[in-house]
């Protein structure tokens, strides 16, 4: 099924600093200059005029300052100030509440025209410094979707307000409520990107990027071929709860971090659950809580037993206390291993 919630290392944009720089030789510029042009850039975004931003350019820099005026002009909102010897932007798509916030190095010829601008090694990727982007939204869900999946931009966001929907039905007494972190969605972009160097058999994650930012699920459709409507509403849905639940920064182990998404998706979608019922082993000394590596490989029958596991707890020590133990791994009472495996067996087919 390779659902994950992740926060894996993300790779720098593919906009960074170039081998080779272009003649003239580049300097950094000085704070003045970098507050000038900081100052210019936002109120060329600002006055929607994306010739004057490209302008800033110099001639060697304006293919890819065109890419990032256009997309620029697509947020919402994109301003930046100087920090240091770098750039700060900040950025908000549609009806995001949150702001993004990227740290851009640049480098300019000697009249002053920025020569590059771009992320700096090892940093998060930026999105919209080298892709062409759709932003779209369906308020308060947002979307980013690479410029060639804007048609597929309607439905995602349907879905996602229809699961949003759903889970505000529930109690959340320990999280905020799930209006506020309501899916906002990447669709569709690079693998290195969605924070993986390599293609992966990983069709949605929730990515978790600090703790002021909203999360964000990516969603690459191309790793999911041919989803039903219904397949589209549990994946966002058990996703959502990833966001909603902020589980990426949890200490709790991955079978309770997959098996709440699972198991609060199998609250809401009956068949779903039914389903899963049908995949689940007997009760045996054999069957444990499912592994990492369980987990890694992916598949239903595995996150129909994690999300049994939670159900299990659930049904020994109360639905509240365990979300307690899965917002905080050490608190005191805690069951161990041993005492959730034997609620699970109990919650098994006997
Ligand atoms: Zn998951």
């Amino acid at each position: 099924m390779g659902l994950l919630a992740g926060c894996a290392a993300l790779p720098g944009s593919q906009n960074t600093a170039p081998q080779a720089w272009p003649s003239p030789t580049p300097r950094a510029p000085d704070a003045d200059l970098l507050q000038r042009l900081a100052t210019d850039l936002t109120a060329a975004v600002r006055d929607h005029d994306a010739d004057r931003f490209v302008a800033l350019f110099a001639p060697q820099g304006r293919a890819a300052g065109s890419v990032i005026g256009r997309n620029a002009l697509h947020l919402a909102a994109w301003q930046a100030e100087a920090d240091a010897d770098h750039l700060r932007v900040r950025t908000q798509a549609g009806a995001q509440t949150g702001w993004g916030s990227a740290t851009l190095a640049l480098a300019v010829d000697p009249e002053g025209r920025i020569l590059w601008l771009g992320s700096r090694p090892g940093d998060h990727p930026v999105v919209w410094l080298d892709h062409l982007i759709d932003v779209s939204h369906d308020d308060p869900i947002w979307l980013i979707a690479a410029a060639s999946q804007a048609s597929m931009a309607p439905v995602w966001l349907r879905t996602a307000r229809d699961a949003s929907e759903r889970l505000t039905t529930l109690d959340w007494s320990v999280w905020r409520p799930p209006s506020e972190v309501a899916a906002p969605l990447t669709l569709e972009l690079p693998a290195d990107l969605v924070g993986f160097g390599e293609p992966i058999d990983v069709g949605a994650y929730v990515r978790l990027r600090g703790t002021d930012d909203e999360p964000r699920i990516v969603v690459s459709p191309a790793d999911r071929p041919g989803l039903t409507q219904e397949e589209r509403l549990h994946l966002l849905t058990h996703e959502a709860v990833h966001a909603l639940t902020r589980s990426p920064e949890w200490a709790a182990p991955g079978w309770a971090v997959e098996g709440l998404a699972e198991q609060v998706t199998e609250q809401l979608f009956p068949d779903l659950a039914a389903a899963h019922a049908a995949l689940l082993p007997r009760a045996s000394e054999g069957v444990g809580l499912p592994s990492d590596a369980d987990l890694a490989a992916g598949g239903l029958p595995v996150y129909a037993l994690a999300a049994r596991a939670i159900a299990g707890a659930q049904d020994r020590w109360g639905s509240a206390q365990v979300q307690r133990w899965l917002a905080d791994w050490q608190a005191p009472g805690r069951p161990s291993e041993a005492e959730f495996t034997d609620a699970l067996r109990a919650a098994l087919p006997q």
